[in-house]
């Protein structure tokens, strides 16, 4: 599940850089560890005040936002979740029913219309698992098995 930075720093999907940035500079300092303890102590009931966001966040959103081509992949990927959340996802289908291209390092499956499916191993990699048609507005979920530590409990050892 991907976060939603756009969410987290509380801006539009089609800000900017520099409001991007201006955002996650006063997010910084409202969230700073050190003027949550302070507003903490201020404040006894700790439900009043906003929401605290995790820092890590805070610049984890940054970090992926501020670089346009991590933006774009980011902004696709985030595209396809919602799509999914809202249920317009159509198909399903097993990556091991997908082509592999060495060349690229990318999954293609053909759609019902001429387009096709395309994944990359960086996109499986970072968890996505719902890609749109190259053409039409169709999306599929591929079903994937990966091989981590994250499996253990399920596995039962
Ligand atoms: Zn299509």
């Amino acid at each position: 599940m991907l976060k939603d930075y756009y969410a987290i720093l509380e801006i539009p999907q089609d800000a900017n850089l520099a409001e991007i940035k201006s955002q996650y500079q006063k997010l910084l300092l409202i969230h700073h560890p050190d003027k949550q303890q302070q507003n903490q102590s201020l404040q006894q009931a700790p439900s009043a005040g906003p929401a605290l966001i995790p820092l890590q966040d805070i610049k984890e959103a940054w970090e992926c936002l501020r670089q346009p081509a991590q933006r774009a992949f980011y902004d696709s990927s985030l595209k396809a979740m919602k799509l999914r959340a809202n249920g317009q996802v159509n198909d399903d289908i097993d990556l091991d029913d997908m082509e592999y291209n060495e060349d690229n390092g990318t999954y293609t499956s053909p759609c019902r219309c001429s387009g096709e499916y395309v994944v990359s191993e960086d996109e499986l990699e970072l968890g996505v698992d719902t890609v749109s048609c190259s053409t039409c507005s169709l999306i599929v979920r591929i079903h994937y098995e990966v091989a981590d530590e994250e499996d253990d409990d399920r596995i039962g050892n």
